[in-house]
């Protein structure tokens, strides 16, 4: 595609970045077919190729509007589009530059400013985060309907082993997931020091920054990156740790990213790049060796989260590791399509993310599964609000000793 960037960004390192995908597209089409907003909204400027031609005219200083931003807050990010594309647009990192460039443009009306403003200062914060979640569980009562659904019943952790072994690796703890499901973490300690390996949590380790870079908060979100390399550093500088592991999927392709997201800043740059190198998903870490003794344990479908499979490309793997163990796996139709939580995308964008819900359980629940697993935490509270069948962190699946 044929592009003549603006003066404002043209010499920038994004708009480099920017022109290079770009040129990339050749407006074929075929990631239309694969994108699920397209598939309920119908709207070309709702498609990857339409969002690609909205963010080229911005970037080539065409006028910017309210409804150029909709289309991109539309956008799910979840990358679908990339794993389609045969001409290989990192369409991911286009829409990061597009939506930061468009939101500088537009001014968002003063409601929707105060709503993302709270979501970008409450859920990151860890504690802060707890204490409402608990709340909430305390008054669930008395709660609307919907605000239930959102609302995640607690299951006990269980024990977390004590650092025995030699080998160590670090863990996300993450932002919500220590209030949401801090079984899934502990579960994953358990797994893997029975198989020889500690797994530790840094203190002050916390959001990896997805959130507030998603909401368009970028210089914020990479705050958040530098303050979570700052936790990490002194366990990864002393070469205690010999990984760094992820139990969400969302978390891990932004921690993946930091080399990148972090390639300006001279004082973090390295830093960023060998946490970035460090960085596993827990699927990368489980080999089929460390599962216990395969036996029926019913029948499961999978969910595979687009941060695993689009994001990190990472497909099959927790699939293989859930059948090792005895599960027998559903079919899923349309297993690529997103479920519509994608970050704060179900509390900003409800009415199509319900619907991708709503289609995604379909899918799921057609092979009629005794559960349903996922790999992140997000799908995990967003698919356990539509249905009464339990929703899983496939790890604590695989934890089947007594705790
Ligand atoms: S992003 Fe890829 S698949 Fe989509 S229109 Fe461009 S070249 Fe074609
Ligand atoms: S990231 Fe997902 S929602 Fe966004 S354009 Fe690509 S396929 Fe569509």
């Amino acid at each position: 595609m044929q592009t003549s960037l603006a003066e404002f960004i043209r010499n920038t390192p994004e708009g480099r970045e920017a022109e290079a995908i770009l040129r990339k597209c050749v407006h074929c089409g075929f990631c239309t077919a694969t994108c699920p907003t397209y598939q309920v909204l119908g709207d070309d400027l709702d498609s990857p190729r339409g969002r690609i031609y909205l963010m080229k005219r911005a970037l080539e200083g065409a006028p910017v509007t309210d409804k150029t931003r909709l289309h991109l807050d539309r956008c799910l990010t979840c990358r679908a589009c990339e794993t389609t594309c045969p001409s290989g647009v990192s369409y991911g990192r286009l829409v990061d530059i597009g939506r930061g460039v468009v939101e500088s443009k537009t001014r968002r009306g003063p409601l929707e400013r105060a709503r993302r403003r709270l979501m970008a200062w409450g859920l990151p914060r860890t504690r802060l985060f707890g204490f409402f979640f608990h709340l909430g569980q305390w008054m669930r009562p008395l709660l609307p309907a919907t605000l239930k659904t959102k609302l995640l019943k607690t299951r006990s952790s269980g024990a977390w082993p004590a650092p025995r072994h030699a080998r160590k690796m670090l863990v996300l703890a993450g932002c919500v997931q220590p209030a949401l499901a801090p079984s899934i973490n502990a579960a994953a300690a358990r797994v893997l020091d029975r198989a020889g390996i500690s797994l530790i949590e840094a203190d002050g380790a916390g959001c990896c920054g997805g959130i507030r870079f998603h909401l368009n908060y970028q210089e914020e979100g990479r705050d958040d990156m530098r303050a979570l390399i700052d936790a990490w550093w002194p366990a990864v500088a002393s070469g205690q740790v010999e990984a760094i592991v992820m139990t969400a999927s969302g978390c891990g392709v932004t921690v993946k990213e930091y080399g990148h997201l972090l390639a300006q800043d001279p004082a973090y740059r390295d830093k960023a790049a060998r946490i970035s190198a460090m960085t596993r998903d827990l699927c990368e870490i489980i080999t089929p060796e460390m599962i216990g003794p395969s036996r029926d344990r019913g029948t499961l479908a999978f969910q595979s989260p687009c941060t695993l499979q689009h994001g990190q490309q990472l497909r099959g793997r927790v699939e293989a590791l859930l059948a090792k163990a005895g599960y027998t796996l559903a079919p899923v139709n349309d297993a690529h399509l997103c479920c519509g939580s994608a970050g704060t995308y179900s509390l900003l964008q409800p009415q199509i993310s319900a619907e991708l819900r709503g289609r995604k359980l379909g899918a799921l629940q057609a092979g009629r599964p005794d559960i349903i697993a996922t790999a992140n935490i997000g799908c995990l509270t967003h698919l356990q609000g539509g249905t009464a069948t339990p929703v899983r962190h496939w790890i604590e699946l695989l934890d089947v000793h007594p705790k």
